[in-house]
């Protein structure tokens, strides 16, 4: 399948989602509680990842013929979640928040590319979300059918965001909250999330493990995403924990050290 979205592809002929260098295909990433496990048999969603708290809820699984990772984020004490970047599979992702009693309190959306933000809406009709996107993919947002021709696949339903995520804003659950870090490049609107008590980072399709995101589709700039990665996602904690828009988990230790987009410069 070509597509203007993806130059290159993997060795197994699907295309590489946002990526531009050759890190390996995607992997599927799940991260959480041992104590609530898929019982609709969506495949392997649980394993146990002893970093977290028992009572956190933190499952990223891959969506869509692209492999968005979209990531649940639940509090079971508090019977709420959070669900980043819902960009298909809408009725897997509510099943699996039905499946763990969890009430939906965001919609976050790292940029308006549709293997990210496609099923938002269809989200926020089933679960009554509000769905927050940075103001600045406004234009992205508008361009849903061109994208979706790009694709060859059908236009997914779009409304504009409720709420904005502007630099710096605090959103996500009360006891797992993540401050807006906005690193425009891939676009202009693209924002990471920041879970500084959980030293965790959503990246969108800032970062990737071994890469970076391509900067070659409208509202793309290749000197900004440098700078955005280097001024504000590498003066993170080495520890730091990050979870790419597509593909395995990294950390901000191992992208600073190893990443070749950001070794010469
Ligand atoms: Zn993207």
């Amino acid at each position: 399948m070509f597509s203007p979205f993806h130059p290159r592809q993997t060795p197994q002929g699907l295309p590489f989602p946002f990526v531009e260098s050759t890190a390996p295909p995607l992997a599927c990433t799940i991260l959480t509680s041992p104590r609530k496990q898929a019982t609709s048999g969506s495949g392997s969603w649980s394993q146990p990842d002893s970093l977290y708290n028992e009572l956190m809820i933190l499952e990223t699984f891959p969506v869509g013929p692209l492999q968005c990772n979209c990531t649940l984020l639940g509090d079971e004490a508090a019977g709420e979640a959070i669900v980043i970047d819902p960009g298909d599979e809408v009725s897997r992702i509510h099943r699996r928040l039905t499946e763990l009693g969890l009430k939906l309190k965001q919609i976050l959306v790292t940029h308006a590319h549709i293997d990210h933000v496609g099923g938002a809406l269809q989200l926020k009709r089933l679960t009554g979300a509000p769905i927050l996107l940075n103001e600045n993919d406004l234009p992205l947002l508008a361009m849903m059918e061109s994208q979706a021709a790009w694709l060859g696949v059908p236009t997914p339903e779009t409304a504009p965001p409720d709420e904005g995520l502007a630099e710096g804003q605090r959103v996500g659950l009360d006891h797992y909250p993540a401050q807006v870090i906005h690193t425009p490049g891939h676009t202009q609107g693209s924002v990471c999330l920041h879970f500084a008590p959980l030293k965790m980072l959503i990246a969108g399709d800032t970062l990737f493990a071994g890469s970076i995101g391509r900067t070659d589709l409208p509202g793309g700039n290749s000197q900004q995403i440098i700078h955005s990665i280097q001024s504000r996602l590498l003066a993170l904690p080495d520890e730091t924990r990050v979870i790419p828009g597509h593909g395995p988990v990294t950390t901000i230790a191992v992208e600073r050290s190893t990443n070749p987009f950001l070794r010469i410069r």
